[in-house]
């Protein structure tokens, strides 16, 4: 499998809420997405980045607060569909969206990929989707992204699928064979958001995971550094979510050549970005 790593627009917030120790000063949150190509599965995504669809959602109060709150940068050439075309792929090429969860920054483009099913733990999407307004948007999800054939092409993970994982995966001991040739593993990393997946691939060198917003900074998996404890307000599971941490801590040390991946890292993203 092709794995190539890319994001698509930032917000900025400080580096001090992001990471305990962190300075006062704001940092670039940019919104991954990758590209997984598959030889028989073909092009696929984990999430989608910022898009257009972002603005539009965040026109009108109360969602207009979400801007506020992270303001976003977004060039015309990061969209996913603009540098996906740089690598002769057009959005009906991409056969699924593996959806790590559904904060706006993660499910912006999702109605640009016409043909591709939408894979995803259906408690996640349960959690927010009758949710509007402020109830809403205090879940960070923005109605307007979810597309109107939504439904149709959903493609939910059977959570009742569940395998038990070897010891390679340690500490994670269950996942999902989301391809069913054990070349996409997903773990539930609970406590940012309900239902958060992430994503266990490998290409001919190396092994990534995935891990969405289980951290914001790959020194906060490295050195076991979670965010300030403000950042408890806005997530699911605060508890849930130091265990995350603490699993993601202890899977780096025991896979020091795996490369970990929080969604918003500036530094990993940068590195392993296609030069
Ligand atoms: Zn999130």
């Amino acid at each position: 499998m092709k794995i190539t790593i890319l994001h698509a627009g930032y917000c900025t917030a400080p580096e001090h809420i992001a990471i305990q120790g962190g300075a006062w000063k704001h940092i670039h949150f940019p919104a991954m997405f990758a590209v997984l190509e598959h030889p028989r599965f073909g092009p696929m995504l984990f999430d989608t980045g910022y898009s257009q669809r972002f603005f539009d959602a965040t026109r009108k109060f109360p969602y207009r607060l979400y801007r506020h709150a992270t303001p976003v940068t977004m060039r015309e050439d990061e969209l996913a569909v603009h540098q996906l075309s740089t690598f002769g792929l057009r959005p009906r090429d991409i056969t699924r969206i593996f959806i790590s969860h559904f904060h706006a920054d993660h499910i912006a483009a999702l109605d640009a990929f016409a043909r591709s099913r939408y894979v995803y733990l259906p408690h996640a999407y349960e959690a927010v989707r009758q949710k509007r307004g402020l109830d809403a948007l205090t879940s960070a999800f923005l109605p307007d992204l979810i597309p109107a054939d939504f439904d149709e092409r959903a493609a939910p993970v059977d959570v009742h699928a569940a395998i038990p994982l070897p010891p390679e995966y340690a500490p994670f001991t269950r996942g999902y064979d989301l391809l069913g040739d054990e070349s996409v593993i997903a773990v539930e990393l609970p406590g940012h958001a309900v239902g958060q997946m992430g994503l266990i691939v490998r290409d001919e060198a190396r092994t990534y995971f995935f891990v969405a917003d289980a951290a914001w900074q790959g020194r906060s998996v490295t050195e076991h550094r979670p965010p300030h404890p403000l950042a408890n307000l806005i997530f699911a599971d605060p508890k849930a979510y130091r265990a995350t941490l603490t699993d993601l801590h202890t899977y780096h040390q025991s896979h020091p050549s795996a490369e970990v991946i929080p969604s918003h890292c500036e530094e990993t993203l940068s590195r392993l970005a296609p030069k």
